[in-house]
């Protein structure tokens, strides 16, 4: 069952590994997961803030399908569905007695559907403490990650991606919480609502620095922006360390006065009309590798054709780059 080859050697031997596209936003709109749109106003920090990954419990079969999809478009990485699966969370949805069951179940879920032509990630991300109640719930976001930590790695995931955080402070937490089960970490952060710093006033290169300072092999930034517009945050990052940088945009259109998708009036039920054409997916994967990108993925609204559209311009940019060399 284990793979020989780590995420790290992958990146080493092949310069760029590819991921897989996000599920939650996906499977909402096949109907298997929770909005909490109807009951609350979801992204205030006053309800659940439910999108909470309960599905690999509810609804086993159509997270297995859309891993099979994305592992048909050629992700190399299939990360099981923990978003958001901590217990706290979970609570908030109704489902904390079972913590251990849905984090168990996902990734089972992907292993089963990996077999060994990928590679399995746990899926961390922040707890939405920080945005609630500030910095003095850094011990309790500890607690609820490091559990949530443990749980993945007793279900025996390759390596961790900790992602979507919107504090720093946070994600330190989280790698600290990480290091502990010896397994590689892969770490992006987000940028709500400004490109320039995240929430807590730090700009891309320093949180790359201090990402890697706390032992993250792999650092970047995914989800709230189009492949565009993150590059931006990408390029800082690049040059401000040497170890391989993750992108994983999200595929909705967001503008310069408001960057990030989940703070426009269309999230979450008019998403629709912000879908990106996957032929701009197609275009940053063309980039990627002049970019410095190693780990490149999809987050939100990405489904198996811009998948598929990442693998198309993955293989015409080293197509050209072998033209090159010859
Ligand atoms: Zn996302």
């Amino acid at each position: 069952m284990a793979h020989t080859e780590n995420i790290l050697d992958r990146i080493a031997n092949q310069g760029i590994v590819l991921g897989d596209g996000g599920y939650l936003i996906e499977l909402e709109r096949r109907g298997w997961v929770d909005s909490g749109s109807g009951r609350e106003k979801v992204g205030t920090g006053k309800g659940s803030g439910q999108f909470t990954p309960e599905v690999a419990i509810e609804h086993p079969d159509a997270l297995r399908e859309l891993h099979r999809e994305f592992l048909n478009a050629g992700s190399q990485v299939l990360q099981a569905l923990t978003f958001f699966g901590t217990r706290e969370k979970l609570n908030r949805a109704g489902y904390g007695p079972q913590t251990e069951t849905i984090n168990a179940a996902a990734v089972r879920l992907a292993r089963e559907v990996a077999g060994r032509q990928a590679l399995v990630a746990g899926s961390v991300s922040r707890t939405q403490l920080f945005e609630r109640e500030g910095p003095s719930a850094a011990g309790h976001v500890r607690d609820l990650i490091a559990e949530q930590v443990r749980i993945l790695a007793d279900a025996k995931v390759d390596f961790l991606i900790l992602e979507t955080f919107f504090h720093l402070q946070e994600m330190l937490i989280a790698i600290g919480c990480a290091r502990a089960t010896g397994l590689p970490i892969v770490a992006t952060m987000t940028f709500r609502p400004r490109l320039t710093e995240c929430s807590d006033g730090h700009s891309p290169s320093d949180c790359a620095r201090s990402m890697i300072g706390a032992g993250a092999d792999v650092v970047g930034a995914n989800c709230e922006q189009e492949p565009e517009r993150l590059l931006t945050i990408i390029r800082e990052m690049r040059k401000a360390v040497t170890l391989p940088i993750a992108a994983q945009p999200a595929a909705f259109r967001t503008n310069e006065s408001i960057p990030c998708f989940t703070r426009l009036p269309q999230f979450p039920d008019e998403l629709e009309s912000l879908q990106l054409p996957r032929t701009s997916f197609e275009h940053f994967a063309q980039q990627a590798r002049t970019e410095g990108i190693q780990f490149l993925g999809g987050c939100c609204g990405c489904n198996a054709a811009y998948l598929q559209a990442f693998a198309r311009g993955l293989s015409a940019s080293s197509e050209r780059a072998q033209r090159h060399v010859g």
